[in-house]
């Protein structure tokens, strides 16, 4: 089911991302040079021959990315206009003060037309050129939370799941501005790009959104089809996750970075998995052991015996000590779930007498031949001392 992984261009991709050093040519390669790098490179990091590794899997992205940019002339040409602009460290805003040490953060053109989502154009850019009160802060990703349920023996033995996560981000054909790819939105006339227009009621100025580009500060004449013209879109990733082994039920998995990217520059956030673990038809969990329920016999109980218990590697005997009552515990050593630090839990096993519901004749006999021969014994007799 693997398909070619959908890449979500943000503007801001433009900027951070060198694309060609990621392919490995130079900046003036011809297609077939890029086709080419791109099929090597492809070929050794597809997740199909990288099973379960990460880095591969995000290295495969990258080159995906890059190649789908690379390789079509009308969105490198893009690419290459956004690189020489702002140059490939990332644009700097201008401090605007004499104090020099705040610096500048990194210009997210992201925000440029994310910024149809926030205050109008005039600001964005007010802020974005110095003197605006608004600077892109770099700020941390939101952390992402998702609940996964898993087998009893995939939580003891360690498992890697496939997470499907949305998230809204801008639209891919139009990178978010709304408009149809080739052709970019202008500046609201009604408002100035400024989203906001003030309107006297009975001797008040009120300010409210421009009803002309609905606050956005821009209007869009030819709307991008696939979003239409919302600039929005829902983006749908697959991470591959590994749930260490011996996660218990109700336990939180915290995947640092793999939650919702970061803004300006910022750090993604986190992603916190919830596990369940299924129910086990045989074993129980107390924390780091196993635990089970050993039916036996009474004469087993009572004369001893060496009995096969079942434990996730397999069975293994036990030794039942001769005068053994229904509620021991026998430890099996190691046959339980791993710990953090490598080591393993026990099994614990809960011996249970199990008194037949029917007897036959025979059994009947013999039971009343024990009676008699054990007629001196009262199990109850430490109770009724003293009362
Ligand atoms: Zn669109
Ligand atoms: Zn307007």
């Amino acid at each position: 089911m693997h398909a070619h992984p959908t890449t979500r261009m943000s503007a801001r991709d433009y900027i951070e991302k060198d694309y060609y050093k990621v392919l490995g040519v130079p900046k003036d390669a011809s297609i077939d040079e890029i086709k080419k790098a791109y099929r090597k490179l492809a070929r050794q990091y597809h997740p199909d021959a990288n099973k379960g590794d990460p880095k591969a899997e995000e290295r495969f992205k990258e080159i995906s990315e890059a190649y789908d940019v690379l390789s079509d002339e009308k969105k490198r040409k893009e690419y290459d206009e956004a690189r020489s602009l702002f140059g490939s460290g990332g644009f700097r805003i201008p401090t605007g003060s004499g104090t020099g040490t705040t610096g500048g953060f990194p210009f997210d053109l992201g925000d440029l037309f994310g910024g149809l989502r926030t205050g109008g154009l005039g600001d964005i850019l007010g802020g974005i050129f110095g003197g605006g009160s608004r600077r892109a802060q770099p700020r941390r990703g939101a952390d992402v939370e998702t609940e996964i349920t898993i087998s009893f023996t995939d939580a003891i033995r360690g498992v890697t799941v496939p997470i499907r996560l949305t998230s809204p981000g801008p639209c891919p054909s139009c990178h978010g501005t709304g408009a149809r790819a080739g052709t970019m939105p202008r500046v609201c006339p009604n408002c100035s790009g400024t989203g906001m227009v003030s309107r006297v009621v009975g001797g008040f100025a009120l300010s409210e959104p421009c009803r002309e580009c609905r606050g956005r500060g821009l209007v869009v004449d030819d709307p991008c089809p696939s979003c239409r013209g919302s600039g929005r879109a829902t983006s749908e990733r697959t991470l591959q996750v590994r749930i260490p082994a011996g996660v218990d039920d109700g336990q939180r998995i915290r995947l640092k970075g793999r939650g919702a990217p970061g803004e300006n520059g910022g750090p993604a956030g986190d992603l916190i998995v919830l596990v369940h673990v299924q129910p086990h038809k045989v074993f129980g969990r107390s924390g780091p052991n196993l635990t089970l329920t050993l039916p036996v016999t009474f004469p087993e109980a009572a004369l001893g015996a060496t009995i096969e218990v079942p434990t996730l590697d397999g069975p293994v005997t036990v030794k039942l000590p001769p005068g053994t009552s229904s509620g021991r515990v026998l430890r099996v050593r190691g046959k339980g779930a791993p710990r953090r630090d490598g080591s393993r839990g026990d099994l614990l096993v809960t011996v249970e007498v199990v008194v037949p519901k029917k007897l036959s004749s025979k059994a009947r006999e013999a039971l009343e031949a024990f009676r008699s021969a054990t007629e001196d014994e009262n199990p109850r007799a430490g109770l009724l001392v003293g009362s």
